[in-house]
């Protein structure tokens, strides 16, 4: 939670401004409201769910005559965390079916940190003593096998690839082959992220999923997603949900933005729960996400 806080202390400091605001005035006037509103906007919250978060925060503090600010942080944490859909259930299944390897896909734009996330989950299972093998289907960035590899070997995971400019579904198949041959408990398969149309991207992922369904069904399907890029990232997202089936999300570069309400936008607009999220460029920069914890970092 201090790492979570610690990394999140540019968006801390967006919301944390906004509530200063009001613990400076005595009563809840317009302006203090109009300050809260803003510092979630700004924060990429969204406008809807802003709206919806402070009309509900006026009328609470109104019915409960709330007007201290921890009893007002308490009830925007509250807020927060129920526009986070805390009720999703944000496991990841790692366990495949009939003794197979679990199958997780990894799917979004280039440069959205797939590539990282593969390596950084593979990390994690591994720690936990299960074995992982990591498929480089992502075959038009030239260096993306490449930058697989070198996870593969930092984390001690098998790494299969095809040669530049391969097919992806062949090496997805592969990839899953040699993971079932091998014995592992995963394999984690890095796809690329070409959004030239939705056509090419659903003829693409579409084929890479039908045939490494050949070989079993697909576990999990793990949309990643680049918080920079707020709002209009939303949009390229929904383009993917209308692909392939995803399952969760993974929210990356948090550290890097002062913007962590995109978390509620994403939560809100796709509706797939927010699995976990990427705190920085290192192995060790990937957490589950929590919204309790997650609220109670962003407050500061
Ligand atoms: P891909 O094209 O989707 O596979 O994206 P990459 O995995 O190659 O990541 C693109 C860039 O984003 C790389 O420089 C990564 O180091 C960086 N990156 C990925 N995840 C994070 C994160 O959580 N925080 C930060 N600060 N950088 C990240």
């Amino acid at each position: 939670l201090v790492r979570l806080r610690a990394r999140l202390s540019r968006s801390q400091n967006v919301f944390g401004k906004g509530l200063l605001g009001l613990l400076s005035r005595d009563h809840l006037d317009e302006d203090a409201w109009e300050e809260i509103e803003d510092s979630l906007i700004t924060a990429d919250v969204g406008v809807e769910a802003t709206r919806e978060i402070v009309d509900r925060l006026r009328e609470r503090t109104r019915v409960l005559g709330t007007r201290t600010a921890s009893g007002l942080r308490a009830l925007l944490a509250e807020e927060l965390v129920s526009a986070l859909s805390p009720e999703l259930d944000r496991s990841l299944r790692t366990t495949g079916a009939t003794g197979n390897p679990a199958v997780i896909l990894v799917v979004g734009v280039n440069g959205a940190g797939k590539t990282t996330t593969c390596g950084k989950i593979a990390r994690v299972l591994v720690a936990d003593g299960r074995s992982v093998l990591l498929g480089a289907a992502d075959t038009f960035r030239a260096a993306a096998a490449d930058q697989l590899a070198t996870w593969g070997g930092r984390v001690g995971a098998e790494v299969v690839r095809g040669p530049e400019g391969a097919d992806p579904a062949s090496v997805a198949f592969d990839a899953v082959r040699r993971g079932i041959d091998v014995g592992v408990d995963t394999v984690l398969v890095d796809t690329a992220g070409r959004l030239q149309n939705k056509i090419g991207l659903m003829d693409e992922l579409g084929k890479v999923k039908r045939v490494v369904e050949k070989h079993g069904p697909v576990d999990e399907t793990l949309l990643v997603l680049d918080a920079t890029t707020g709002q209009n990232g939303l949009e390229q997202a929904r383009v993917f949900t209308e692909v392939v089936d995803v399952t969760g999300v993974v929210l990356t570069k948090l550290d890097g933005t002062a913007k962590g309400g995109i978390v509620i936008a994403v939560q809100r607009k796709l509706g797939i729960p927010v699995k976990l999220v990427g705190l920085g460029e290192g192995p060790d920069d990937l957490a589950p996400f929590d919204p309790v914890q997650f609220v109670d970092a962003l407050l500061g």
